[in-house]
């Protein structure tokens, strides 16, 4: 850590993720003296490579913007590269490196294989309109296209990137390569090769992580009460399975503020947050604005002040804080699942682990998504659909999987379960295993 800090200084996000990852395997890495002859870990936390690349568009009014774009192709042991794009006006090289480590291990997690990586750009699509974000994606493409492929590497969506962009991304990609094949993106449309439910893997993906969870503690999530921060993708899939399993989300929230729903989001809200999403205003507000008998809305504050059971940050990396941490316990919460990546900061997990809250961290909560774009992959190779059931069978499997990979290694002394040890340690003994064989390279 300490070679890490002095070479990349400043790259906070990174230097946090990859922390985090060697405090949780330094154990079984100790125990593997042919993992240190081979150097593993300097290996492991150095992205293979990154490219960067300047994204020139013209906006509505006719004038010039520029942008930077990045694909950090992280590891590839045990597969090609994989992992989403980023659009969001934060986006540094430390974010993607930070996100394309933590895709390496969640992958491997996911049973299928696929390497890590992560790209985007610090692109704004915040009040930007459908034709300004056409002419970004296509700009972004006319230098992404040279560096992905559908055995090289297979980007999908992230925060800032859904459907609508991978579609304009694709368009362009066709021209540019004269390749035909769909399997170079996931999360593409129904009727182009986009699988069934990719939409609402992640989210569903979570709400089965937190089933597999609960149960062995003899509690389920019918009844309880739910805080879901942000209004995205995710929060929308994870939103629509809680309902479907009997919870309530009391809450949801955005970058201005939360809306309390004291009598649970109804499936016409849930709806509601696609049109939020798609007017790239980033306003929660809206939907207290749209159903004001259900939805009330506080500037400023987070979904982790109103009271719940169970807490899934679905927003952004490190959204939740030890005092966010401290402030959902006093209220009676007492479970908390990761589904954004990193979601919560170092003192906010020590504080859920030390203080008999139940937490998984998100590379084993969240890797419904990308799992579920490895068998879109798989459809695509094989030219064929699966139907939703398929699918869906396919995903409880993965989620379950993934919950006894984290039991198998994260289980302590005293009985209970490390889930961030757990899942570290499994993701890094899958990787680690790889690299050894495929010797120095
Ligand atoms: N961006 C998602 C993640 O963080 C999905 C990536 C993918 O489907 O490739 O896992």
């Amino acid at each position: 850590m300490a070679r890490l800090q002095a070479k990349y200084p400043g790259e906070s996000e990174y230097l946090q993720a990859v922390q985090e990852v060697l405090e949780s395997i330094e154990e079984v890495y100790n125990q593997h003296p042919e993992f240190e002859k081979s150097r593993i870990v300097e290996r492991m936390v150095e992205p293979d490579r990154i490219f960067s690349f300047r994204v020139t568009w013209v906006d509505d009014r006719g004038e010039v913007q520029t942008n930077t774009g990045y694909r950090v192709q992280f590891n590839s042991a045990i597969g090609p590269y994989k992992g989403g794009l980023r659009f969001h006006r934060a986006v540094t090289p430390s974010m993607l490196k930070f996100l394309g480590f933590e895709q390496t291990f969640k992958n491997a997690l996911t049973t299928l294989p696929m390497g890590g990586a992560k790209g985007g750009s610090d692109f704004d699509p915040k009040g930007k309109t459908d034709e300004e974000i056409m002419r970004f994606c296509q700009a972004f493409m006319l230098e992404l296209w040279n560096c992905i492929g559908p055995d090289q590497d297979i980007p999908a969506g992230d925060v800032g990137v859904g459907g609508r962009e991978i579609g304009y991304m694709y368009g362009m990609y066709k021209k540019l390569a004269r390749e035909y094949n769909t399997g170079v993106l996931t999360g593409k449309g129904a009727t182009w090769g986009g699988s069934i439910l990719r939409p609402e893997a992640t989210g569903f993906g979570a709400l089965y992580f937190t089933q597999n969870l609960l149960h062995p503690a003899g509690k389920d999530i019918k009844g309880c009460k739910v805080a879901v921060s942000g209004f995205g993708n995710v929060a929308w899939g994870a939103c629509i399975k809680a309902l479907e399993l009997g919870a309530k989300v009391v809450a949801i929230s955005g970058p201005d503020g939360v809306c309390a729903i004291p009598d649970g989001i109804t499936r016409e809200m849930i709806d509601y947050m696609l049109v939020m999403r798609a007017s790239n205003r980033d306003r929660v507000e809206d939907m207290a604005t749209k159903f004001p008998a259900a939805a009330h809305f506080t500037p400023g504050k987070k979904a982790w002040s109103i009271p719940c059971d169970i807490a899934l940050p679905c927003a952004f990396q490190n959204e939740l804080s030890e005092d966010d941490a401290k402030e959902l316990k006093a209220n009676g919460c007492w479970c908390c699942c990761e589904v954004s990546n990193m979601g919560c900061q170092p003192g906010a997990i020590h504080f859920f682990q030390h203080n008999g809250i139940l937490f998984a961290p998100g590379k084993a909560v969240n890797a419904g998504g990308v799992a579920t774009s490895g068998l879109e992959m798989t459809q695509n190779a094989e030219h064929i659909s699966w139907s939703g059931q398929e699918v869906d069978e396919k995903l409880h499997f993965i989620l379950k999987s993934i919950h006894e990979q984290c039991v198998k290694f994260g289980t302590q002394p005293d009985g209970s379960v490390d889930y961030v040890k757990g899942a570290n340690i499994a993701g890094f003994m899958k990787v680690a295993t790889a690299m050894l064989e495929q010797g120095v390279v």
